[in-house]
């Protein structure tokens, strides 16, 4: 086993906020509102999950991104997703698309699906100043690409981006090197794991709920999000009776001025009256 490792405690818990985004999809975000403006180098994520068709199917149409990076990670259901750079492409149960704004894309993300449940995560990692004018990309994977790690007594971990026991999640040579775990664990039982403590870390409960005894109501219930604490190098959960889904999302802060409007995350308000007069003038998309 482990020589001795440090917990990280929990630095806050918070409940996301229920909002529509893209022409009328119904969401919770966690990050990117009033509470949470942002959490270096995290600006976005959200929880989109209906079974009704009316809070999903009008999708997320054509739309321009810079500056960011974009992760979609389905649970249910499919995305279709098209661009301007000529990727096209369906995310599917258990997939995952890591997609790279850079100096600019146009893309729709539309629900492929017209009945069913729908459900998945989107998360925006910011870039550094000096990617942000980079050249756009993206990395799709399916779910047989993710490897799952069966960790101990009723614990699974699905490891989509960094490293975790020996196993390398398929999503690599982002900026950043973040990690994006999707971890199971069975009613009351615990799991810890090492996670260094220099990087920002948020957790999200999708489904059941954690004990958490620094606080009040001693749980996170989903769904809730989590803060750990910076400083120590590990990340101790133990789930309620009824069990937990959480993802685990850790990233290294990017101490940068952050100047935000809509899709478009750039350092200066310069640079961001620059991006909306390129989008009318016909050079926002630099295809070369
Ligand atoms: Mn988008």
């Amino acid at each position: 086993m482990h020589k001795a490792l440090k917990h990280r405690g929990i630095k806050r818990l918070w409940a996301p906020m229920v909002t529509t985004d893209g022409a009328g999809v119904t969401l919770r975000r966690s990050i990117g509102t009033g509470t949470v403006s942002h959490l270096d180098p995290f600006l976005l994520f959200d929880h989109f999950g209906s079974s009704n068709p009316e809070e999903y199917i009008a999708g997320f149409p054509m739309h321009p991104h810079r500056g960011i990076q974009t992760v979609t990670y389905m649970l249910k259901g499919k995305i279709r997703h098209r661009d301007s750079v000529g990727n096209s492409g369906v995310i599917e149960a258990g997939g995952v698309q890591w997609m790279t704004a850079g100096s600019g894309i146009l893309h729709e993300e539309m629900p492929e699906m017209t009945e069913g449940r729908l459900e998945g995560f989107q998360l925006w990692v910011n870039l550094r100043s000096n990617e942000k004018m980079s050249e756009p990309g993206y990395q799709e994977f399916s779910a047989v690409d993710v490897p799952l790690e069966r960790a101990g007594d009723g614990v699974k971990v699905k490891v989509i981006a960094g490293k975790f026991d020996g196993l390398e999640g398929p999503v690599r040579g982002v900026s950043g090197a973040p990690a994006y775990f999707d971890i199971s664990i069975k009613g009351n039982k615990a799991f810890e794991f090492e996670l260094r403590g220099d990087r920002a870390v948020f957790g999200y409960v999708y489904r059941g709920g954690l004990k958490i005894e620094s606080f009040d109501d001693n749980e996170a219930q989903a769904p809730e999000a989590l803060e750990f604490k910076s400083g120590g190098d590990a990340i101790s959960l133990r789930a309620t009776e009824d069990g937990a889904s959480v993802l685990v999302i850790a990233g290294s802060p990017i101490r940068e001025p952050i100047a935000r409007y809509g899709p478009f995350v750039m350092n200066t308000e310069e640079e961001i009256k620059a991006t909306l007069e390129e989008l009318r003038n016909g050079t926002f998309i630099k295809d070369d």
